[in-house]
């Protein structure tokens, strides 16, 4: 059986959103900036995924900026408050477990002359509104906090955070690239001032991103060209990419009442079924206040890599928590600050889920996952040392 379980990572596109792209890669090709019948058409498309876009967080149309990813809605976020806001103040509030395009943001802002606090999170991944308020200065201009973590699914109380936000007069960015789609979410009623997402999180196409910046921010441009985006974001449009954001943002939303439960349902399915099949195995992230398509889960005495590649020879594909892809073993910055030690850390995997996932699927995992870890343990000599301590 073919399970795709890293839809955190990235989702195919819907049949239907493909359908809506095509004809804007052929026939109507046209620049959205030039003048006859077919290139406004192009305008009126893009136009259109703008209201469905700004419809699925309740935000204005003239409040979405269509960026080229998540990580550059995510950066000009950041950058471009740091430098219309700097003669107010030069500090910044983020937290330890965010995505690495506000991190590394944050600390390349660093190296500018910024100052920036890294809010710790506690054992379930939430950052603490005490902290917050503690670390809000007169100085301070900016706060990114995700709305939902990449990796252990935590879900933060955004609109507390929001709230703090605006009685301080700071203003105040979400990363909800893994929020948006999957969750409810009301820029208005949460007090978001700036919000980044990502088309292909949500079954849309890759390559493509919006943020939200609420009316009446200063905000500098990005791109610096043509007169696209209200002048903010230059280069010509990538249309078939937009309408197809547009298409899946709108379907995700549409579906969320139902999608939710079901998603829960089998997330809960999942988890509990491996906690109670497989010893020495805990759940990473709040138990309830988690994405619904979010599990991940530490395999003591084992490596993630080793899961990862026996889970794959069964056509189950997953994600480890460890940051091997970038050629460093260091584990997860996430899961060090959840206070993971290394050795737990290392032994993680995350499966995640989305709108082609099934219970049959999960079911084949929960059969198919226990001998895995059991192969791997036997062939640690961690696991033989505590097997011989229990005098088993
Ligand atoms: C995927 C992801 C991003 C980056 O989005 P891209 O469109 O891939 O650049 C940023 N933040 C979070 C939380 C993500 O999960």
């Amino acid at each position: 059986m073919e399970c795709y379980f890293d839809n955190a990572a990235t989702t195919a596109v819907r049949p239907e959103v493909l359908e809506e792209m095509l004809p804007y890669f052929t026939e109507s090709f046209g620049n959205p900036s030039s003048v006859y019948k077919i290139a406004q058409k192009n305008k009126n498309a893009i136009e259109n995924a703008r209201e469905q876009v700004a419809k699925a967080i309740n935000a204005g149309v003239n409040e979405i900026y269509f960026t080229g990813s998540g990580s550059e809605a995510d950066n000009w976020a950041i950058k471009g408050i740091a430098e219309s806001y700097a003669s107010k103040g030069k500090h910044i509030i983020t937290s330890a477990i965010e995505h690495h395009a506000v991190l590394h943001t944050c600390e390349y802002l660093e190296t500018k002359g910024y100052e920036v606090t890294y809010l710790p999170v506690d054992e379930d991944g939430l950052v603490s509104l005490e902290d917050l308020k503690k670390a809000i200065r007169k100085d301070t201009i900016l706060i990114s906090i995700m709305f939902a973590n990449n990796e252990i699914g935590t879900i933060e109380p955004i609109a507390e955070i929001g709230k703090i936000a605006r009685e301080n007069d700071v203003l105040f960015h979400t990363d909800a690239v893994q929020a948006v789609g999957h969750i409810n979410i009301d820029v208005k009623e949460m007090n978001i001032d700036l919000l980044s997402m990502s088309g292909h999180k949500f079954n849309g196409p890759k390559g493509v991103g919006a943020l939200y910046v609420r009316k009446g921010i200063k905000l500098n441009p990005f791109i610096h060209g043509g007169a696209q985006e209200r002048r903010k974001r230059a280069g010509t449009e990538n249309v078939p990419a937009i309408v197809g954001m547009g298409k899946a943002i709108e379907l995700a939303v549409n579906e969320l009442e139902s999608e939710v439960p079901r998603l829960t349902s089998l997330r809960d399915k999942l988890i509990n079924g491996i906690l109670e099949k497989i010893p020495y195995s805990r759940l990473n992230g709040h138990k309830t206040n988690r994405l619904p398509g979010n599990a991940n889960i530490s395999f003591e005495y084992i490596e993630g890599e080793g899961i990862l590649l026996l889970l794959d020879y069964k056509g189950i594909l997953a994600s480890s928590g460890s940051a091997c892809t970038s050629g460093s073993l260091d584990p997860s910055h996430v899961l060090l600050a959840i206070g993971l030690p290394h050795e737990k850390a290392h032994g993680s995997v995350r499966f995640s889920m989305g709108h082609f996932n099934t219970e049959e699927q999960v079911d084949y995992i929960l059969k198919e996952l226990p001998p895995i870890i059991e192969r791997l343990r036997m062939m640690s000599p961690l696991y033989e040392e505590v097997l011989k301590s229990k005098g088993e």
